[in-house]
């Protein structure tokens, strides 16, 4: 059950393999559960096989829901999704920058009721809530740390949402949220070890090893915006001088473009958007963020030599404009050289699937994982 949950279908080989269980004890076991009613089959996959097509199973969609919760730098999120990995809603709010946590977590309780009265769906079958940080997090308490979101600093999630919920309550940052997400939806699948990458206002990541997000002690892990490239550099939000973020930070060239076209509202989705229509001065800001982001991603090359690095952000839409730079700095900065290694020992550098949803989807990711125990 732990294994469908987490990957959402499977056949019964798949869940040996991943379960190490032998063969007949996950028949008998399925055979049980399917007579039950707790899973169900949701076809065949032909594709490829020999003889008899293989049976994908998943958990019975009735048989629970999880929420994702995303708290981020100006938006709040709340995806409801029930246990075979099916979204039943999505909805979104943007607020001021610095919004007050009080009136946040009010809104979110709406959410979450509205999204349930809206699929007549009771709360009573919860299997839990997940939340994704738009900024670092302790992952022993809960608390939402220095460097995040100014106003919620200091506060304690699980205290806060602990109680409102009659079941348990994984909290993680936004990008390791995202790296559970495209590990189990998106551009990682398959891949049990890999780096997340994100371009965008700000600068971040997240490491998976051995299909675990490493998080730090202090749950300060693969916050790569923060590597320091020159300690004489301009100031950093953070307090320090020359991050990798000062350097790769869309902040500035948003402006620059914001004040090219006149347009305060402009969104970085619209500068790629103009960009892949051909304008020189957003493809050229976002070759300049690229090779930047690349330049740093060099360092984290040498420092992991990774099999896959996932590039995430609203940036990572633009696709080869973006990539192009990025890949060539990476190349030029990075110990490894691609023309030294045979193609199978090459790290492979490719966009993200999610770029918008991401961080609330792995939130949910992060329940489906973890709600019975985790699987490793
Ligand atoms: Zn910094």
């Amino acid at each position: 059950m732990r294994a469908l949950s987490a990957r959402g279908s499977l056949s019964a080989a798949q869940i040996a393999r991943l379960t190490g269980l032998a063969k007949s004890t996950v028949s008998m076991a399925l055979a049980e559960l399917r007579r039950a009613d707790v899973v169900i089959e949701i076809g065949s996959d032909a594709a490829g096989s020999v003889g008899r097509p293989a049976t994908t199973l998943s958990l019975n969609p009735e048989a629970g829901t999880c929420i994702g919760l995303l708290i981020g730098q100006s938006e709040i999120q709340v995806i409801v999704a029930d246990v075979a990995h099916n979204v039943l809603t999505d909805t979104s709010l943007n607020l001021e920058r610095d919004y007050d946590p009080e009136h946040a977590i009010r809104l979110i309780r709406e959410l979450i009721s509205d999204a349930y009265a809206e699929q007549w769906r009771s709360q009573a079958g919860l299997l839990g809530v997940g939340i994704a940080v738009g900024g670092p997090v302790s992952n022993s308490s809960g608390e939402v740390m220095r460097g995040g979101i100014p106003r919620w600093t200091g506060i304690n999630l699980q205290e806060v949402f602990g109680p409102i919920f009659d079941a348990p309550v994984f909290i993680d940052n936004e990008s390791n949220c995202s790296a559970i997400a495209e590990m189990t939806w998106g551009a990682a699948q398959g891949f049990d070890d890999f780096v997340v990458f994100t371009l965008d206002l700000g600068v971040g990541g997240a490491i998976v090893s051995g299909g675990k997000v490493l998080r730090g002690i202090a749950g300060g892990g693969g916050e790569f915006g923060h590597v320091v490239l020159d300690p004489d550099g301009p100031l950093c939000r953070c307090g320090n001088h020359g991050c990798l973020e000062v350097y790769a930070s869309f902040i500035e060239p948003l402006d620059e473009a914001r004040r090219h076209f006149g347009q305060p509202g402009l969104r970085i989705s619209d500068v790629v958007q103009m960009a892949l229509d051909g304008d020189e001065l957003c493809r050229g800001l976002i070759k300049d963020a690229g090779y930047a982001g690349g330049r740093g991603l060099g360092l984290i090359g040498s420092v992991f030599n990774p099999p896959l690095i996932v590039v995430s952000g609203r940036l990572a839409p633009a696709g080869d404009i973006l990539m192009g730079p990025l890949s060539e700095a990476f190349e030029r900065y990075s110990l490894v050289k691609s023309g030294d290694v045979g193609e199978e020992t090459r790290t492979i550098l490719r966009p993200s699937q999610f770029t918008d949803n991401g961080g609330c989807m792995g939130a949910v990711g992060l329940v489906l994982r973890n709600h019975g125990g985790p699987l490793h």
